[in-house]
């Protein structure tokens, strides 16, 4: 249980308590109404043990956002300017897609198209970006076994499935004109295109759509473990890589980039995936 809300499950639970003793005490017309509330409360109880209720029933779709022919065009845009930042490279490639595929086709979003993508650098990262895109580093592709690469890639796949980047995106000042030009744009030729380019090419470089919130983390998080089974990857994975990674946020931090920088604490990410494979199991 997360410690923010062991106080109030405590206050929760002497009131729980207490109205158990009314309700065997009061007097008959009384009792439905306590009754009553005894039920919220047990089912508010329930709900602190469980960190991920925010997310249980959440439906995914481009409502409200850009649809999802414009969100493939701004993804291939994202990506040449990705391209002009990032080396990328073919070491490692093969297992990377290998794995991304199967996250991709377990996932609540298995009919886009992904596209996986490795980049050379000794900073251990990942990434990705509207309409399918998911990028890893050659130092998280070393450091990661099969389970936990299949872990951070169907984390991953989990933010596109969640739509968090379009759901920053659409909080920035620039929202309006990129719907526009997307609207407009037929190839990667032209000046909407090279408009585009550049108002992109400034978000990339400030890693502006590949920073979450702590809760889209733990959306991500929770889309992602769920993904695990049905991609044939064990979920244990995901807690080991926790493991692994907060080694070396203790030992060498410098070494992770961004996207573990800012991510909820390691021991908490370990926990709720710890509750989430109990819960997977006595299904
Ligand atoms: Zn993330």
């Amino acid at each position: 249980m997360m410690r923010r809300n062991m106080t109030k499950v405590i206050r929760l639970s002497i009131v729980s308590f207490v109205l158990t003793a009314l309700i065997s005490g009061a007097a008959a017309h009384h009792v439905s109404r306590l009754r009553d509330l005894h039920a919220g409360l047990n089912a508010r109880l329930a709900q602190y043990d469980d960190p991920y209720s925010d997310f249980r029933n959440a439906r995914y779709s481009n409502a409200g956002l850009i649809g999802e022919s414009d969100e493939i065009k701004l993804g291939m845009q994202l990506h040449r300017e990705v391209t002009k930042k990032y080396n990328l490279t073919d070491a490692g490639l093969t297992r990377v897609d290998r794995l991304g595929q199967q996250c991709a086709r377990a996932s609540l979003r298995p009919n886009l198209t992904y596209k996986f993508h490795v980049i050379q650098g000794r900073e251990i990262n990942a990434f990705s970006l509207p309409g399918g895109h998911v990028y890893v580093t050659t130092a998280l592709v070393r450091l990661a076994n099969e389970n936990e690469l299949g872990a951070v890639l169907c984390h991953e796949v989990g933010h596109i499935v969640a739509r968090h980047s379009l759901k920053t995106l659409k909080k920035s000042n620039e929202y309006d004109d990129i719907a526009k030009q997307l609207g407009e744009l037929t190839g990667v030729a032209g000046a909407i295109a090279h408009d585009l380019g550049v108002t992109l090419g400034q978000m990339v470089g400030a890693g502006l759509l590949t920073i979450h919130s702590r809760d889209e983390e733990r959306e991500a998080d929770f889309l992602g473990v769920r993904e695990m089974p049905g991609a044939r990857l064990d979920p244990q994975g995901m807690i080991t890589m926790f493991q692994k990674l907060k080694r070396i946020e203790d030992r060498d931090a410098d070494l992770l980039g961004s996207l573990f920088a800012d991510h909820p604490d390691a021991q908490e990410r370990i926990d709720n995936t710890r509750y989430e494979i109990a819960r997977m199991r006595r299904k």
